[in-house]
């Protein structure tokens, strides 16, 4: 039989195998113009990519936290106002908070996943859970 410390070697070393992963999540800031009454966010795919989070996803979320209407079209965001960019990257990096970054260990290795209609943040890094409060 294993000891207590030998298994958690065990689970230490299987929890180390994704590490080092992480350091690859750098937030692009967003790029964009505006024109007209629309601002568009030209590497939008871009950073839901590093976000691995859908686009739609954080599309809606920008829209609601931004109270202005919006789709994506192709890998560009075009939100209808008029927005400075340093508000947006404001935005993003809160959605990063509250979907994306592990509050237990701060990476940003996690998946989401829904038990019993709660949805909670997996992190593949320390194993931790940790349910989303923000409701979208
Ligand atoms: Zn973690």
């Amino acid at each position: 039989m294993e000891s207590y410390e030998q298994l958690l070697d065990k689970a230490y070393s299987q929890v180390k195998v994704v590490e080092g992963s992480s350091e690859r999540c750098e937030i692009p800031k967003v790029e964009g113009n505006v024109t007209g009454n629309n601002t568009f966010i030209t590497n939008f795919a871009q950073i839901a990519d590093c976000l691995r989070r859908d686009p739609q996803h954080l599309a809606k979320f920008l829209q609601k936290e931004l109270a202005v209407s919006g789709r994506v079209d192709g890998g560009r965001l075009i939100l209808k106002t008029k927005l400075n960019s340093s508000k947006v990257n404001e935005k993003i990096e809160k959605y990063s908070h509250e979907f994306v970054i592990c509050p237990v260990c701060g990476k940003p290795d996690t998946e989401v996943i829904s038990e019993k209609g709660i949805k909670y943040k997996h992190c593949l890094a320390c194993g931790a859970k940790s349910p989303i409060k923000y409701h979208l």
